[in-house]
């Protein structure tokens, strides 16, 4: 494995260093982390706390991050290789929601005492943060939003309801879009706000997904007291924040790693397949290929300091269509063996129904295909305008 287009554009110093992320997940991941994210499992929360400790203790626990922050300074391409490799080597996913979403949002946006306390405990696996965008009636229409805050005194009081929110079994901290202003428009007025999840008045009901795991969440609030200074930014200023961070959500769902890993696990059990399936293993493989030097040219563009328009949405679009395929692909190359739920440890199905199951939500969170579609074309329509 390896042996992929990314390896002809490298030079000798890039090598080295893919050689070296390569070693590192290979010498530090516990086996069975790396089991559980190959077979496509949610890790459990002690491998992603433990893997997320380790990067921290060897200084890679935040790559993206400026420097000052703690982040590595490493150039696009070693960003890229790093994510790659991360894929590639079956390491667990660390919740984006810290390193990617919430951390970025604070050090750009948020206030000192905010990158003070927060940042580092982030990069040191100390709070598991959740995201608390969609409600009933505002996932898609996320300026349709309900959950109120209203001052009182030095608090903000919460009341409403999130819904389908990631892992909040598991948080700490929630950061939450909530209503605290009107406005002529609906994106006036809302604000985000850092709600500790001990608070009295956070009722949790667990969603059981079609794969049979509990990763998703109902969220219920009532009469939350927050501390006033628990405000990202301005208030009113949310809707601008809460992009900012969608755009970061968006590319980290890319997974081209992931889906190389697969698309050789897939190789490997179509061996003896029909021309049929392996043309259509082979058109999956030129997809991802175009994927990862569309992702390449995005991130050259951006170390020229140049915008990548609507490009986010296209890595999310494209690489949720392949992770798809992928799995579909792996079940039609299991044939029957593909429909045992639970199929046993060591077996070729193991894990393969589940993850197939599981990935249909990739066309909708992170925002469904169809809104980027739209969001893709609205920026074309503007370019040719
Ligand atoms: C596994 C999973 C994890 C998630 N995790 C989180 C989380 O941690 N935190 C969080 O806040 N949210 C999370 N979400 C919610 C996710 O962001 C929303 O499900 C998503 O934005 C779609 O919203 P909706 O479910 O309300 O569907 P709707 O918005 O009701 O959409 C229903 C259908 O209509 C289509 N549609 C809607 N509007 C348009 C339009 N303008 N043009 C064309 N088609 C349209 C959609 O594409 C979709 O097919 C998660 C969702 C899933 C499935």
């Amino acid at each position: 494995m390896g042996a992929d287009p990314i390896d002809a554009l490298l030079g000798p110093e890039e090598q080295a260093f893919r050689a070296e992320v390569r070693a590192f997940i290979r010498d530090t991941l516990p086996a069975q982390a790396r089991r559980n994210a190959d077979l496509g499992r949610h890790a459990t929360k002690d491998e992603v706390l433990q893997w997320q400790r380790a990067l921290y203790a060897k200084g890679w626990a935040a790559p993206t991050w400026p420097k000052e922050y703690g982040g590595t300074g490493w150039d696009p391409v070693r960003l890229y290789l790093f994510t790659l490799e991360c894929g590639l080597g079956s390491a667990p996913k660390v919740p984006a929601f810290g390193t990617k979403m919430i951390g970025p949002v604070l050090y750009t946006f948020g206030s000192k005492a905010q990158k003070d306390f927060y940042l580092p405990r982030i990069q040191r696996a100390e709070d598991w943060w959740c995201q608390g965008f969609s409600e009933p009636g505002a996932g898609s229409d996320l300026a349709a939003l309900q959950t109120r805050a209203d001052r009182v005194g030095d608090r903000w009081i919460v009341n409403g309801q999130k819904i389908w929110t990631t892992k909040a079994q598991h948080a700490n901290r929630m950061f939450a879009l909530v209503r605290t202003g009107g406005g002529t428009r609906r994106q006036e007025g809302i604000s985000m706000l850092l709600i500790d999840m001990d608070s009295p008045g956070i009722e949790l009901r667990p969603i059981i997904g079609i794969d049979g795991s509990h990763s998703l969440n109902e969220v219920f609030l009532t009469d939350v007291s927050v501390p006033v200074e628990n405000l990202v930014g301005e208030a009113g200023r949310g809707w601008d924040y809460a992009r900012f961070l969608l755009a970061n959500e968006r590319s980290d769902i890319t997974g081209v790693g992931r889906s190389r890993r697969q698309l050789a696990r897939l190789r490997g059990l179509a061996a003896d397949a029909d021309a049929g399936l392996l043309a259509q293993i082979a058109e999956a493989d030129i997809a991802l290929t175009a994927l990862e030097l569309t992702e390449l040219r995005y991130l050259a563009a951006q170390a020229r300091g140049e915008g990548i328009g609507a490009g986010a949405s296209i890595l999310k679009l494209r690489g949720t269509e392949i992770q798809q395929e992928l799995t579909r692909l792996l079940r039609e190359a299991l044939g029957a063996d593909a429909l045992r739920h639970g199929a046993a440890p060591g077996e070729g199905a193991e894990g393969v129904l589940e993850e197939y199951l599981y990935n249909r939500a990739s066309t909708i969170y992170g925002g469904s295909s169809e809104i980027q579609r739209g969001l893709i074309a609205r920026a074309a329509l503007a370019e040719g305008a």
